[in-house]
């Protein structure tokens, strides 16, 4: 049943790329220079110029960075006060909801539709209204100029108003057979897939707060939780781990590490463990393993242009507005907390009601 969902998924994908972003992606990607100048969706204000030489210039009121949940949210709401965005998809378009089967907890949906699915849905909407992506990536930005100068690999874009919606990304073990085993076992978020492995029994890996959240949510759905980390000492405040170690149902496995996933038919079923000590090896059994090691916000193209804290999250200075007035910032990309569609499409509204707003001020300060 499970390979089955796996290859729906993989053709909805297909699908996906083939109907919406890979049709301007010949116009975007780096083995084709050419930036369509003449978009039949592009509208007044969107202009662009070409030269033999050097890149095309496109001029553009809103440019959306990320195409997930919150950067097609923003779009569908900039769409619809006509502001023709133009959203940059990205390598990973769709966002993080692309590598997961069932979103069983998006509102408006009694039958759950497949993470591509839900993305499909949210951009044929904000298509509907006007918005246009192109799958590519932002290199580099300019926020010390106005309109905003974003450099892609084969276009620049003057954007008067920018909104930032590149998502954090998990970061992952990097163990043999990850890849095959992700979103048919192996997850990164409890909170959206641990209801998928009542009575079954999970792994997390991890030593920080986050891996103890993980581990005491989980034994609400599992039969029992094994939490593996390399070390004897973690980095979890005491509280947490005192409540980790409280629990019944989990079971410590210090100085230990992934190296090796296990399948059968395609779904997970187990992991080689090497003994951070020792170097031996042993196999367990596990029906879902759950990687608790932090995440990394996409932030590193913005080269500082907007304040970061510490660990790379934007921070908001007004609302859903930066430290940049005209640039704002939606979804993942500045929350540490809630990391959920819903809570980032939340965010891709505002985000786009204060670009909109903003823009409207800007408009009325010049004319008048
Ligand atoms: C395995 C898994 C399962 C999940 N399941 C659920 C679930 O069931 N329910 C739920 O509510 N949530 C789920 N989540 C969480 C959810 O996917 C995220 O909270 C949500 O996708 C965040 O949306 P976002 O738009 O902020 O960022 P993302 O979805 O991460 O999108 C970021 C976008 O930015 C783009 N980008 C990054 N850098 C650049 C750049 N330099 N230039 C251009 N584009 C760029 C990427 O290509 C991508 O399109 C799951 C997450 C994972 C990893």
């Amino acid at each position: 049943m499970l390979l089955y969902t796996r290859i729906c998924l993989l053709l909805l994908v297909c699908a996906f790329f083939a109907t919406h972003v890979a049709e301007n992606m010949a116009n975007t990607s780096p083995v084709a220079p050419r930036v369509h100048s003449g978009s039949t969706r592009a509208s007044e204000e969107s202009k662009s110029t070409e030269t033999a030489a050097a890149k095309p210039i496109v001029e553009r009121k809103v440019v959306i960075i990320g195409s997930g949940p919150s950067g097609c949210t923003a779009a569908i709401y900039t769409g619809r006060a006509l502001l023709n965005p133009l959203v940059i998809a990205g390598y990973n378009a769709g966002g993080q909801l692309m590598l997961t089967s069932d979103v069983e907890n998006f509102p408006g949906y009694t039958i759950a539709p497949s993470g591509p699915e839900l993305i499909f849905d949210l951009m044929s909407q904000a298509e509907k209204f006007g918005a246009e992506y192109w799958k590519t990536e932002c290199k580099s930005v300019d926020f010390t100029q106005h309109p905003f100068r974003l450099e892609l690999h084969n276009a620049t874009v003057m954007a008067k108003s920018v909104i930032l919606s590149t998502g954090a990304d998990s970061i992952w073990l990097g163990s043999e057979d990850e890849d095959k085993y992700k979103g048919m076992g192996i997850s990164t978020c409890a909170t959206c897939d641990g209801f998928m492995f009542r009575e079954k029994n999970v792994v997390v890996i991890g030593g920080g707060d986050s891996a103890m959240e993980e581990a005491n949510f989980l034994t609400r759905f599992a039969n029992s939780v094994t939490l593996i980390h390399r070390r004897d000492s973690f980095r979890a405040s005491k509280l947490m781990l005192q409540r980790v170690q409280q629990n019944k149902k989990i079971k410590l496995a210090t100085h230990r590490q992934v190296v090796k996933w296990h399948g059968e038919k395609g779904v997970l079923s187990g992991a080689t463990l090497v003994s951070t000590e020792t170097g031996e090896t042993e196999e367990i059994q596990c029906d879902g393993a759950f990687i608790a090691i932090g995440h990394k916000p996409n932030t590193k193209f913005l080269n500082d242009g907007v304040a970061l804290d510490k660990d790379g999250y934007i921070l908001h200075e007004s609302n859903t507005m930066t430290n940049v007035p005209g640039v704002f910032a939606c979804g993942d990309v500045v929350d540490r907390r809630y990391k959920q569609a819903i809570t980032a499409a939340g965010q891709g509204c505002q985000a786009a009601i204060d670009a909109e707003k903003w823009l409207e001020e800007l408009t009325s300060s010049v004319e008048h």
